[in-house]
This record gives structure tokens, sequence and C-alpha cells, in this order.
């Protein structure tokens, strides 16, 4: 059995059904078979815009500095974005991402069944660059004598597409990895495909696309049998909704990169299956791609496999990829036999009937 190591976990479940699915993230590590050789130790953290109306703060220092000083991970429920802005308020995601400079979003997508629309197998992961492209936001107005102009900065650093353009590639070895373990036919190869639009923004996006294409060229991605295509957004995006089961990994700069995520994540129909990692160097934090679901908060009905999901994401970026199998196996199972599912799936499930029948099947062998 491998030495017993100890991670601590910050739990920051945020508004709404946050506080619904954070528990069930942690009763999952904590349900984990002892054989794996892994204990957690958590600690709760605040942030939210329901932190906010309490104190004035919506992300403290004190969650801040805990995560940076204690933890090795976290788990972030969702924040309700107020609907008309609220002065002092910004999302507390958004300035956790910059103060741990956690500069890729790792989002996978995968179908449950196939469905008419799609007969293939959908289970993709989008990679977004998350610190800079125009969400650096410096944004300006000046007049002219025909009215006022607005201009914003795209920004590309050969650095940050370095990174995240390896980190796609570290992604898609892995997968290779597992797929040649699992000896599914699928062979061993894995795509990365880099996406752009160089053809109207050679500077930026050409330095984005050049920088991927250098990082991506790395011989240790080619033993491992990673394949390296590129696509214009216009067209992925295009060929995303009509042919989903042919992508593998795609890597995107920021902005594309949110309009990529989100759709994907529509072809799979419910928000409540698709997770989400916020990763930096050594640091991960899972989060589920919904967000604080005020329609139905407090029912105990929020479906908990998104965050279920993200926990095992956090575990693979943590270097515990057997952990994390087990919990993909388990939700994998829960679903394909499909009896214990929550509303939005078209079961009638609570939340926590789901989660324990994900802890009964944690032993399945991946
Ligand atoms: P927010 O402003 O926090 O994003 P929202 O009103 O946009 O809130 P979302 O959380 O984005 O709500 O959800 C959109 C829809 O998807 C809602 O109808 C919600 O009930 C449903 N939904 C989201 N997450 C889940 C989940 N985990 N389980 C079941 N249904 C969900
Ligand atoms: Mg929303």
């Amino acid at each position: 059995m491998a030495a017993s190591r100890t991670l601590r976990i910050g739990l920051i479940p945020g508004d709404g059904i946050g506080r619904e699915v954070i528990p069930a993230g942690r009763r999952i590590l904590e349900a984990l078979p002892s054989s794996l050789g892994l204990k957690f130790s958590f600690v709760d953290l605040e942030a939210g815009f329901d932190t906010f109306k309490q104190t004035g703060v919506a992300l403290p220092d004190r969650t801040v500095e805990t995560l940076k000083k204690e933890c090795d991970g976290a788990l972030f429920g969702a924040v309700s974005s107020p609907t008309t802005a609220t002065k002092g308020y910004s999302s507390p995601i958004v300035a956790l991402r910059k103060k741990l400079d956690l500069y890729a979003n790792v989002r996978p997508v995968k179908s449950v069944a196939p469905s008419p629309a799609y007969p293939e197998p959908i289970d993709l992961v989008t990679v977004r660059e998350n610190t800079e492209d125009l969400y650096v936001k410096e944004e300006r107005t000046y007049d002219t004598p025909d009215g006022p102009v607005a201009e914003a900065i795209k920004r590309i650093s050969t650095r940050a597409s370095t990174r995240i353009a390896t980190m796609a590639g570290e992604i898609a070895a892995r997968r290779a990895r597992v797929r040649q373990g699992l000896g599914d036919g699928s062979g061993k190869q894995a795509l990365v495909t880099v996406t752009h639009k160089s053809n109207v923004l050679p500077q930026t996006d050409g330095l984005f696309r050049s920088a991927s294409f250098a990082a991506l060229a790395q011989q240790r991605f080619k033993d491992a049998g990673v394949k390296v295509e590129e696509q214009i957004i216009d067209s992925m995006l295009y060929k995303l909704v009509l042919q989903p089961a042919y992508y593998d990994v795609i890597v995107a700069p920021n902005l594309y990169g949110d309009l990529l995520s989100d759709t994907a994540a529509a072809l799979v129909k419910s928000l409540g299956l698709v997770p989400s990692a916020n990763v930096g160097d050594g640091f991960a934090i899972g989060e589920p791609c919904h967000g604080s679901a005020p329609d139905i908060a407090g029912k105990g009905i929020s479906n908990p496999i998104a965050t279920l999901r993200s926990v095992a994401l956090m575990l693979d970026f943590l270097d515990q990829e057997e952990a994390a199998a087990k919990i993909y196996a388990a939700v994998d199972g829960n679903l394909a036999d499909g009896k214990l599912l929550t509303p939005d799936m078209g079961g009638k499930a609570k939340t926590d009937e789901v989660v324990e029948d994900v802890i009964r099947r944690r032993h399945c062998l991946p």
C-alpha cells in the first residue's frame, strides 16, 4: 500500500445550491477507499454574494490566505450574480483565479448516452486560457466628431500561450495513456485542436497559434501519442455543434474559450453534469459549471454530479489519478444505471440519494 498522504482541501460553498453540492464533494472524498492511502482534512471558507451582503466583502482575505498557506486544493460551489450592478461587488471566483494565478480553466464534457442528434459518444475537454486576451479589461472611450468610440485591448503573451498549450498537451497525453490502459480500440492517440482566428488577427492570435504549436511540438507529447491540429474559431464552433464526437482536447485563448466551453456544455443538456477546474502550478480548484440555481436552491434536488466530477478533476491535477478514476467510474455507473437521477435528468431522486448511490459504486474499477 502507498504511504498515507493527507491533502488539505478548502471548501467554499458560496451561494444557492453551492451550499448543497459542496457537502456532496466532501462526502465523496471522505468515502474514497482507504487502500488508496489518501486522507483529507477540510477547512470551511467563505466567499460569494451572501458573504458580501453580510460583511461588505465578497472574497474575505482569510479565504485567500488560507488557500495560499494551508491548502493543497479547493472546491468552489457557485456564486449568485446580482441582477443589477452592485457597488463594490465583483465575482470572487474571478478574483481568486487572479490571486492564485489559476491560469487554466479546464472543462470536460461527456455525453451520458447516444441521442438522435449525437449517436456517437461525446468526450472532449476544453482548455481555456484564463488570465489575458480581452479579459485584461483595458477599455477606453473617446470622443470623435462622429460620436464616441470605444476600444479594448486584446493582450496575448508568449508565456501565457505556452503554458496553456503545455497544459493541453499534458491533458492529451494523460487521455492517451488512459485509452492505452483501457485497450478500448481507440488506439493510444489523443488529439489537441488549437483554435484561433489568426487569419484576421495575425499578431495576437498569430502569436497564440505559433506559441501553442511550439509548446505542443515537445518530444514527450509526440512519444505519448498526442496529435495536433488547428481550426479557426468560427468553423470550430460550427463543427463542434454538428460533429462533437470528432474533438478530444481543445485549447483556446480566453474569449474563444469562454464561448467554446459553454457551447460544449450545452451538448450534454444538463448543467448539473458538467465539471470544471481552475488550475495553476501545483494548485487546483474544482468548480461545477452551473451557477447558484436560485430556482431550485433549498429543495434538496440539485444534481451533485457536476460537483463530484469536479472533485475528480481537482484530484487529477493534484496527481491523484487513481482516486479520480474511481470517482469518474462511480459517477458513470450511476448514470448508466439510470435509476437514481435528479429531476434535471428526468428522475425523482434527491441530491443525497444520488451521492449515496455514487458512494456505493466507488469501488468500481476503472
Ligand atoms: P446564477 O446567476 O447563479 O448563474 P442562474 O439563475 O443563471 O443563476 P444557473 O445555476 O446558471 O442559474 O442554472 C440555470 C438553470 O439550470 C436553472 O434552471 C437551474 O435550476 C438549472 N441547474 C443548474 N445547475 C443545476 C444542478 N446542479 N442541478 C439541477 N439543475 C441545475
Ligand atoms: Mg447562470
